[in-house]
């Protein structure tokens, strides 16, 4: 029974601690040391697994398959909108670009699922550039 408790000690504080990564909620993204570079803020936190981390931006259409990769995948996303609803609607919503962003703990794991999907839509890409006038 005390062995278990301690092993379950040793579990639990090694998920609170990574890497003494620091956490600027204001940018949304881990921070080595000191000072946010983005945002200069110096108020951060310790990053915990499941703080949101930035991942992407990329507009409506790409938008949806990257949820959908992440949702297959088990991967919780958060989805902000780069432009206000206003503009949105004038500019009509497949010209929307949207910020992905993941848990820490499971960026790593996005990261790779995304660049697996980028990587087998690369042809099609050229083709539609080259198509482009
Ligand atoms: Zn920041």
């Amino acid at each position: 029974m005390k062995i278990f408790l301690k092993l379950k000690d040793i579990i639990t504080s090694g998920t609170e601690r990574i890497f003494d990564m620091l956490y600027c909620e204001n940018c949304m993204k881990p921070v080595e040391a000191g000072r946010c570079p983005d945002c200069n803020r110096k108020k951060l936190r310790e990053l915990k697994p499941d703080d949101p981390v930035y991942l992407i931006t990329k507009d409506a259409t790409i938008g949806a398959s990257i949820e959908d990769i992440l949702r297959q995948n088990n991967i919780p996303c958060l989805k902000r909108a780069e432009l206000g609803a206003g503009i949105t609607a004038y500019v009509g919503y497949y010209h929307e670009t949207f910020r992905f962003y993941v848990p820490h703990s499971l960026f790593e794991h996005a990261k790779e699922l995304l660049a697996n999907f980028f990587d087998a839509n690369e042809d099609q890409d050229e083709k539609a550039g080259t198509n482009a006038p």
